[in-house]
């Protein structure tokens, strides 16, 4: 089949460089959520925004649009956020021959707003074509790279979808996330003693040396297949005539293992507390869960739509278990069944970020067959 034979290509590229135009750092999504709302609208479907902006102390809550469609099939869930990260004000896309990245002095901002402008485009081809579909729920979700908060404040009760689809993965087209780490992060307080560090530096103890030789002895990095973890941030000391007697470290660790996670935090607790009471101080540590991990069954009917979506589009389906969290950890512990896609966005969250044209075609397509896919199972189920 023709690959692009439903989507307007030259449209959905204006669109996406439009989307990427409007700055939308977490908290700061309004604009985006505007323009958005603008064109849902024009196509006469409702948009409800929700509270997760009060909740999360940001300008526009997550959007929801709901499309009906056949009354007799689950109600699918579709996802994209709308924010990004920093530097994300004044996008200046640049198309090239092949490709649109940034001019270099901001991220580009494909993830998510590739995921965004497939979505848009999803729901103007519906509307034209008018072929029998599932009632969707597409959300576009505010403050996802500031740890899934818009996610997180989503009001499940709000919601019908029995099972759904996240757009928002990097790796090429056909990649089918399956499994997500979950997340935790670290707080630690280490205690020292202050000394005067020409006059008396035997009474004090430097808790930047109980901190370095704790990190000495610390797992970190690739831990396992399954488990990593990473020491992100450390502060202390005031003056080099002081021993210093506070250090702040902030650091976490990922598993797609939930025992392995915990492993992993009790292990960078105990050489934290066992290095401090060698020198006679003490190490206050906490931890906070940030998401949950999520692992999609080996049967699952969602890996057979996401496989035939593939076959239609004859991309290759993978799955792949990912390192890093997303939309998709937080609505499969609300409950509803999802997979993450791959919208096949490269180098993000950095300035030399880049989406090839036809990946962005390529990922528009991929959710119309998505959603083709999911008829044809509620069909002969
Ligand atoms: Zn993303």
């Amino acid at each position: 089949m023709d690959k692009t034979l439903d989507i307007d290509q030259e449209r959905l590229i204006a669109d996406f460089m439009t989307l990427v135009s409007i700055g939308s750092h977490s908290r700061e999504e309004a604009n985006v959520a505007a323009y958005i709302k603008g064109a849902v609208e024009e196509l006469g479907y409702v948009v409800a925004e929700d509270h997760a902006g009060d909740i999360v102390g940001g300008n526009t809550g997550n959007l929801i649009v709901r499309v009906p469609g056949n009354p007799n099939w689950p109600t699918i869930l579709l996802m994209a956020h709308m924010d990004t990260v920093a530097p994300g004000h004044g996008v200046r896309p640049i198309r090239h021959a092949d490709r649109i990245t940034s001019d270099g002095k901001t991220v580009l901002g494909a993830d998510d707003k590739a995921g965004v402008a497939g979505l848009l485009h999803l729901l103007t081809v519906l509307h034209s074509t008018k072929e029998e579909h599932p009632p969707l729920e597409v959300v576009f979700t505010i403050c996802e790279e500031v740890g899934l908060l818009g996610a997180k404040a989503l009001d499940r009760s709000s919601l019908q979808a029995s099972y759904g689809f996240v757009f928002d993965s990097g790796g090429p087209l056909g990649s089918i996330v399956t499994h997500g780490p979950a997340q935790a992060k670290m707080k630690a307080l280490v205690h020292g003693k202050a000394a005067h560090a020409g006059m008396a530096p035997e009474k004090g103890v430097s808790a930047i040396e109980v901190t370095s030789q704790a990190i000495a002895k610390m797992h970190l990095g690739r831990i396992d297949d399954h488990t990593t973890a990473n020491i992100g941030q450390i502060k202390g000391g005031f003056a080099t005539n002081i021993v210093c007697d506070l250090v702040e470290l902030y650091a976490e660790a990922r598993s797609l293992n939930d025992d392995r996670l915990r492993i992993q935090q009790e292990h960078m607790t105990q050489v934290l507390q066992a290095t401090a009471k060698q020198h006679g101080v003490f190490a206050e540590v906490d931890w906070t869960a940030s998401y949950p991990s999520f692992a999609l069954p080996q049967d699952s009917f969602l890996r057979i739509i996401a496989t035939n979506a593939m076959n239609r589009m004859d991309v290759t389906p993978t799955f792949v278990h990912s390192g890093g969290g997303s939309d998709a950890n937080v609505i499969n512990s609300k409950g509803i069944p999802v997979i993450n896609l791959a919208v096949a966005y490269q180098q993000i969250h950095t300035l030399e970020e880049w989406i090839s044209l036809d990946n962005l075609t390529g990922a528009a397509q991929m959710i119309l067959e998505i959603v083709r896919a999911t008829s044809d199972y509620e069909r002969h189920v």
